[in-house]
């Protein structure tokens, strides 16, 4: 069936300078939730090269009270107002056209826009606008490469709205009569109109400052609702963390006199790097041990540095259309990656970021919704806001990063910073200034943002004991994707080092070379194919190949097992020390799915070499915690041709249950030693890696033996933190323990009313592998803790039943597949991006076995009928049924 989407396509090929700009904005706004009046004064300026071309404004939902131009009031013929645009024919090549219109924020669900947040006896006006939300607010050139000065007047009741805030340093500020107040705001960057924001309600601030390495003072803010006001201290501190780890690491300094952070429980994104005003979702911003997690931490802390990063990497750089979204986000998780990789633990941090990799992205490539890091055509941009565009985005950069050297890359994006500063930039503009800051043409990696899918990377080794020679053949193969059927060879770096039967590391000494170079290099395959030979190798060697994860390819090599346990015990790469073990337990799941059981001899090298893990206290606990890890049943499934989600269910726990079983005695005895040294409410990184390691224990502990049972109900009586009692809460119901029931009541009573941890309460319950588990999700959504309305509610309950619990989503009779097609439905009708989002899920039917292949599309094909279905939606469904 053919489904057409309701927005045109928009191909990057069509790309046109715009035909008018706007150099200077004046903004005045009347705020009410009922009625906000927006005045907007634009100087629109000719591009002398489009002759004629009327001005075409982006215009969406608003009334239009008035227009003048150049001071005059024009009558309803001389302009046109459509769905989406106000046209008007304009003479000469320069003018000044304003406009009044009336929007109606607290109707705004689609949380796009001007819109409401907050508790009922505090409601507060927010923004968001990227990609498209400003034309919401007032008619205007809605694209990125429209920049602009802004200056921002506010005015509303001082009692209902005290704090007025909008992008840009102060400007002044007083009392109106009727209990009203203004205030006014000059930003002196140009930027574009999805960098726009402004917030105006009662909320409570904190404040601290920062001195940058520049000289100037900046004032820093936090603001939030009374209730979560007292949890921003850890924001504040990742802020500046951040502000001065991008001054050392990058030399990039902060630039206006202020800076602003609103957190909302209201929010479709994770946060927003408005200019000088960030806004984010509280889930990313709130944090203390009672209510938060340790992972919750750490978000923040990469939340708040990767939205403050793109204070350059976005806002002072920007992007010239949408398809060259990944220039700002790729560049800038790459940054936050490595911003947390210098403050916490790098290892830990990778090993998290090629799970995510391997779970969303990988994926992605793999199914009906894949396309390349920089798209080639869409019809809803919000639905690119992708883990192709963000994760293998990110990829690519870190790739650029290992092949030009720390200081060359430092180079190159100073060179890029410099040269685009104030502007709109595209792809190759960001390559030309890495390479003619190098001395290096980059133009071969243009192929890694043009191409979709992942590349398959296969890897044969031969040892010849004879010659003392050792040949590396590399090989890569992309498969097609939809719109793209032949791939090209990608430029692919490949870190190696070799080691002895011992763990000893040999040099190496490439064929031709004067003499061994270092002892660890990166090869670059940038054929199809090629081989690299070694000379004076001593032994046959094991070979730590892609260390790092050094690319995002798929490895494909046929690897014996105690080559795989050499890694595991000696490897000094901590990546590749958990790769290996990823790889060992990827091939005793094979076993399983094929022959119903694990083969004997590697499952015993397995479980002996993590029992010695287990047991090495020199090692990171939070390393080990991931060693213990199985990779989750997607990505376990990820290259099978034809999947059967409750086989892989079954031959996951297999292989879980044979590692716990065998480990009990390690297990228990560093359960009990981090117990008795228990870090209580410390939230440092050792700390949080104790518990990590200790949590990660105590999961296997009752998977081996319901005995081990009452440590998990000890462990949540004396919990003295969010993290280890959620961890023994998720232990009692997986294992339907007697105590499970009274302990999730106690769990919500003690944190009754407090959204963000009561999210966390909807996702334990919503991702237990048990087939009941879709009952329980649709009794959940009647909670008093579940709001359709929420995006944090919604993806915390459903989210996290359809992408995170295969077993139960993938249930035989298809009622996980109604749920979710429900539930999209109903989400569609008020939040579009997220019911988009949560469509996604369904996107995966090709690759399944028949029967659920067939029920799976049957609620595809249900949804794609509906009347009325929002464009967003109607893109997703179209693309995941095409072909
Ligand atoms: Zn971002």
């Amino acid at each position: 069936m053919s489904l057409e989407s309701s927005k045109p396509v928009v191909l990057l090929r069509d790309y046109r300078a715009p035909a008018w700009c706007v150099t200077d904005v004046e903004l005045e706004f009347d705020l009410d939730p009922a009625a906000t009046i927006v005045a907007a004064r634009l100087v629109v300026e000719r591009d002398p090269a489009q002759p004629g071309a009327a001005l075409r404004l982006d215009a969406e939902q608003i009334e239009l009270l008035e227009v003048r131009v150049d001071g005059e009031a024009l009558a309803e013929d001389r302009y046109l107002l459509g769905a989406d645009a106000l046209t008007i024919p304009l003479a000469g090549d320069r003018a000044v056209v304003e406009t009044r219109v009336r929007i109606v924020p607290e109707t705004n669900t689609a949380l796009q826009g001007l819109y409401a947040s907050g508790s009922a006896d505090s409601r507060f006006l927010l923004t968001q606008c990227e990609a498209e939300g400003f034309r919401r607010i007032t008619p205007f050139l809605d694209r990125p490469d429209v920049l602009a000065r802004y200056v921002v007047t506010l005015r509303a009741d001082k009692a209902r709205f005290p704090l007025l805030l909008a992008n840009g340093n102060a400007d002044g500020a007083g009392d109106l009569a009727d209990g009203r107040h203004w205030a006014r705001f000059v930003d002196p960057h140009p930027k574009p109109s999805y960098l726009f924001a402004l917030v105006g309600g009662r909320l409570e601030s904190i404040e601290d400052a920062f001195v940058t390495a520049e000289g100037r003072r900046v004032r820093l803010f936090i603001h939030a609702e009374a209730d979560a006001i007292g949890r921003c201290g850890w924001a504040m501190q990742c802020l500046k963390l951040a502000m001065r780890w991008d001054e050392q690491r990058f030399g990039r300094c902060y630039d206006l006199d202020v800076f602003h952070i609103v957190a909302t429980h209201d929010f479709t994104m994770g946060a927003m790097e408005n200019k000088g005003l960030n806004v984010f979702n509280a889930k990313y911003l709130l944090a203390d041990p009672e209510q938060a997690t340790d992972d919750a931490y750490r978000h923040v802390l990469a939340v708040v540095g990767h939205e403050y990063f793109h204070n350059w990497s976005g806002n002072r750089v920007t992007c010239r259309d949408w398809f060259q979204l990944s220039l700002k986000e790729g560049l800038t998780v790459y940054r936050e990656q490595e911003f947390e990789s210098d403050l916490a633990s790098r290892t830990l941090r990778r090993i998290e970021d090629v799970r995510v990799l391997w779970r969303a992205q990988f994926s992605e490539d793999a199914g009906p919704l894949a396309h390349p890091v920089r798209p080639d055509r869409y019809s809803e941009i919000n639905n690119f806001y992708t883990a192709t565009v963000y994760e293998k985005g990110a990829e690519i950069v870190r790739m650029l990063a290992s092949v030009l050297g720390r200081d060359g890359f430092r180079r190159g994006l100073d060179r890029y910073f410099e040269r685009h500063d104030g502007h709109a930039a595209t792809v190759e503009d960001f390559l030309g200034a890495l390479g003619d800051a190098n001395g290096v043409d980059l133009t071969p990696w243009l192929a890694w943002y043009g191409q979709a899918g992942t590349p398959v990377l296969d890897a044969e080794a031969h040892y010849d004991a004879r010659t003392r020679q050792f040949e590396l053949t590399l090989a890569q193969h992309t498969a097609p994707t939809p719109g793209q059927p032949r791939k090209q060879a990608l430029p692919i770096p490949v870190a190696v080092a070799l080691f002895d039967a011992d763990g000893g590391r040999m040099p190496l000494h490439l064929d031709g070379e004067a003499a061994a170079g270092a002892p660890e290099r990166v090869l670059t395959l940038a054929a199809d194919r090629a081989t690299f030979r070694f000379v004076g190798v001593a032994s046959r060697p094991v070979v730590s190949l892609l260390r790092g994860y050094s690319a995002p390819v798929r490895l494909r090599r046929s690897v014996e097992a105690d080559d795989l346990v050499v890694q595991i015990r000696h490897d000094d790469d901590g990546f590749n020390r958990w790769f290996a073990a990823d790889a060992l337990a990827r091939q005793l799941f094979a076993d399983a799915l094929a022959q119903g059981a694990p083969a004997a001899r590697p499952l015993g090298l397995w479980t002996r070499s993590l029992a010695e893990t287990v047991g090495d206290a020199a090692l990171d606990p939070a390393l080990v915690a991931e060693m213990l890890t199985l990779a989750d049943a997607n990505s376990l499934a990820e290259t099978l041709a034809e999947v059967d989600p409750e086989a892989v269910y079954r031959a996951r726990a297999q292989v879980e249950t044979a590692l716990a079983q065998a480990l009990v005695a390690p297990l228990l005895a560093r359960y009990r030693a981090l117990s008795d040294d228990d870090v209580g409410d410390a939230v440092d990184t050792a700390a949080q890696a104790r518990r990590r390691l200790r949590n990660a224990c105590l999961a296997a502990l009752c998977r081996a033996d319901a005995a081990h049972l009452s440590l998990a109900e000890a462990q949540f009586e004396r919990a003295r933190n969010l993290t280890d009692r959620l961890g023994a809460l998720s232990v009692l119901l997986s294992a339907q323990a007697p105590g499970a029931s009274a302990a999730l009541d106690a769990f919500a009573a003690r944190h009754a009313g407090d959204m963000l941890v009561l999210d966390q309460w909807l996702s334990v319950q919503a991702t237990q592998a048990l087939p009941e588990t879709v009952e329980r999700v649709v009794a959940l959504t009647a909670h008093e803790a579940f709001r359709w309305a929420n995006p944090n509610n919604v993806y915390a309950l459903l989210g996290a039943f359809a992408l995170r619990n295969p077993r139960a989503f993938h249930r035989a009779d298809g009622a996980g597949y109604r749920l979710v097609g429900e539930a999209v439905a109903r989400v569609d009708a008020l939040t579009p991006q997220v019911a988009a989002r949560l469509a996604t899920a369904l996107g995966g039917w090709r690759r399944l076995e028949p029967v659920r292949r067939a029920l799976m599309r049957r609620e595809l094909e249900r949804l794609a009928a509906r009347e009325g279905l929002s464009p967003d939606l109607s893109d997703i469904l179209a693309r995941s049924l095409a072909g």
